[in-house]
């Protein structure tokens, strides 16, 4: 396109709707559109620095990087501007004008759902810090030009239903922001962002560790004053750092609008030196286990940006940490795939796993309120350790918090489950599956409940995974409930008569045959008539499940059949078995015992339609 020739194009709906959603209701304070704008320039300073030691060709000026605020006062208007990396057209049409980034609907649902249900500011916030403009202005025009290119690029848009983009010929490079302000609103909380003042109080609130100079020149005066402090807050000392200068920085590398929940501040010294800054969100994002538009942790060398999101700091598992780190001899021209082999790296991330890891383990002895928080927001991200990172998985087994029959509304961890044991027992009873409902009610708890044994109740798709791999705890085993013999160690006073039954079981388990492995007695139901067990070497259906969504086909194994002796439907089957032997009507029964014990523990049928028929001719002719 050339120069001065002006495009206009639509925003899509759903940046229309969030657009609406950032003006009206995000958020509830305004002044934060100008951290927004100066954390944006800020990024693109860092950009422009790592861009220019790395690539020696780039022609870029990088003297004198910094942010600059300009206001005028007669026509109402804020320019923030920066030096920095700046936009290529495609860029701009990219990042600024479609805002469709993937998980924009998603965001817009739930947004709309938690506002509903008045949790509006639980979720983590999507990238939309650039149209937090629109909450103070009416029209926002964005000049740009990309560091290296010759012509730069012109966005403006009054933040209705269109944008116009332009290729501009003399665009300085870097990017300017200018806000056209909505007049000052007091009851709105819309302050004055013409007014110097007003600036330079939000700027020292949000903005003071922005490791760039901050600029502000008054019109009438000749030098421009530098608004912030520019010190690297994880270079401080902790003693010196007030909470709110912690909260502003979380701010800035998380992008979220809450609060942290835990701060960790960590200065290694000697032979390895390094800072850490590192955060725990108070609430998980919504992408948490989407792995799009992640921002974990930022490497710096010797205060010098170099990558967001760097994966060879933290295992995946912690993914949800957000912060900084700094280390001193690191070389400038690293990339992503030499760190996973660095050494020093290792060593660092072995560091910050144990200090994460230790932090959270503080957290549950002294505050196991907030902990429990803790766990429900990211505990599902903290067990995949369990499978991933063998080395910490003693540590994580002490962070597990688990629903248990005991009381399915408190998790328990481990260690506590281990102290409620009873005398004899030893071992660890768990049940997987989907659904917490289905858990609770299944037939296999029965006996359990019956006896007072407590029963830990796995329904997230990584238990089936790690309680198979892990083995045991603090020396005991971790047995299903639903699989293999059960031996409660009660004295049963009715002993099923296992000779009695010896007809029925055999006849059953011929005439099941395809469809279960064996057809035995059961001494874990009290109340059901039956129930299915896995043998105590398959895998769990639970697990045979989860490896066919990751697209691995395990063979189904075959079942076991287990019959309640105490129930009448069973006893009677057996009298009617001695009696006639085999016959169709007596093979449809025990057809229909195999199908309620899987609809039971919330399986699904082969033929449901067939269940059904046959259950509606019983009922029949019993009216
Ligand atoms: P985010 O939360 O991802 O920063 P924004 O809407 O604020 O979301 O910005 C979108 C993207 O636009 C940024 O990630 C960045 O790539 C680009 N961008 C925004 N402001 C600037 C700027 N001043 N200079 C260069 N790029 C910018």
């Amino acid at each position: 396109m050339s120069v001065g020739q002006v495009e206009t194009f639509e925003f899509q709906a759903e940046a229309q709707q969030l657009l609406q959603l950032v003006i009206h209701s995000i958020y509830s304070n305004k002044d934060v559109f100008l951290r927004e704008l100066v954390s944006n320039a800020s990024d693109a300073l860092d950009k422009l620095r790592l861009e220019s030691l790395v690539d020696k060709e780039l022609d870029a000026d990088t003297s004198d990087l910094h942010v600059e605020l300009a206001v005028d006062r007669e026509q109402r208007t804020l320019t923030v501007r920066d030096n920095g990396i700046g936009m290529t057209r495609a860029q701009v049409v990219e990042l600024i004008g479609t805002i469709a980034r993937s998980g924009t609907a998603e965001f817009v649902s739930r947004w709309q759902q938690a506002k509903q249900d008045g949790t509006a500011e639980l979720i983590g916030k999507f990238g939309i810090g650039f149209y937090s403009g629109f909450m103070v202005a009416d029209r926002v025009v964005l000049v740009t030009r990309r560091a290296g290119e010759t012509e730069g690029t012109r966005w403006e848009s009054a933040g209705a239903d269109t944008y116009e983009i332009s290729t501009v010929a003399d665009a300085p490079a870097g990017t300017s922001v200018t806000l056209h302000l909505k007049p000052a609103d007091e009851d709105d909380h819309l302050h004055d962002y013409a007014d110097p003042a007003v600036l330079r109080r939000i700027v020292k609130r949000y903005s003071d560790f922005i490791a760039w100079p901050i600029r502000m020149r008054e019109p009438e005066a000749d030098a421009a004053e530098t608004l912030n402090s520019m010190k690297a807050l994880w270079s401080r000392a902790a003693a010196d750092i007030k909470p709110e200068e912690y909260t502003e920085f979380y701010r800035h590398v998380s992008h979220d609008w809450t609060d942290p929940l835990e701060t960790i501040h960590l200065r290694a010294e000697g032979a390895l030196e390094f800072d850490a800054l590192l955060f725990l969100p108070a609430h998980a994002p919504y992408d948490l286990f989407t792995r799009s538009a992640r921002r974990g942790v930022q490497l710096y060398i010797k205060r010098v940006f170099i990558m967001d999101d760097c994966e060879a700091l933290l295992p995946e598992y912690l993914r949800f940490v957000k912060g900084v780190v700094d280390s001193a001899d690191l070389s400038l021209n690293v990339s992503r795939e030499i760190l996973q082999q660095d050494r020093q790296i290792q060593t660092i991330r072995r560091r910050l796993v144990k200090k994460v890891l230790g932090t959270l383990k503080d957290m549950l002895a002294k505050d196991p309120e907030r902990y429990t928080g803790f766990w429900r927001e990211f505990g599902q991200a903290v067990k995949e350790g369990l499978v991933n990172d063998p080395d910490n998985q003693a540590a994580i087994l002490d962070l597990v918090q688990l629903a248990s029959t005991r009381d399915p509304a408190r998790p328990a961890t481990l260690r506590e489950y281990v102290e409620r044991m009873k005398p004899d027992q030893t071992e660890i009873f768990y049940l997987v599956g989907e659904q917490r409902a289905t858990l609770e009610n299944s037939p296999h708890l029965e006996a359990f409940t019956a006896n007072g044994v407590e029963v830990l109740l796995l329904d997230d798709p990584v238990d089936a995974m790690w309680v198979d791999m892990v083995g045991d705890y603090d020396g005991k085993a971790f047995a299903s409930a639903s699989r293999g013999e059960v031996d409660l160690k009660t004295e049963s006073d009715q002993a099923p008569a296992a000779e009695e039954y010896a007809g029925l079981l055999a006849w059953m388990g011929a005439r099941l045959a395809e469809k279960v492995k064996q057809v035995r007695l059961s001494t874990r139901l009290t109340t059901s008539a039956a129930c299915l067990v896995s043998d105590a070497l398959d895998a769990s259906p639970a697990l045979e499940k989860l490896y066919r969504a990751m697209g691995q086909d395990l063979p189904k194994a075959k079942r076991i059949l287990e019959l309640n002796p105490q129930h009448p439907l069973v006893e009677k089957l057996r009298a009617a078995h001695d009696e006639r032997g085999d016959d169709d009507v007596l093979a449809e029964t025990a057809e229909l015992l195999h199908a309620m014990a899987v609809l039971a523990e919330g399986g699904e049928l082969d033929d449901p339609a067939g269940f059904t028929r046959r259950l509606a001719d019983r009922l029949s002719r019993t009216l």
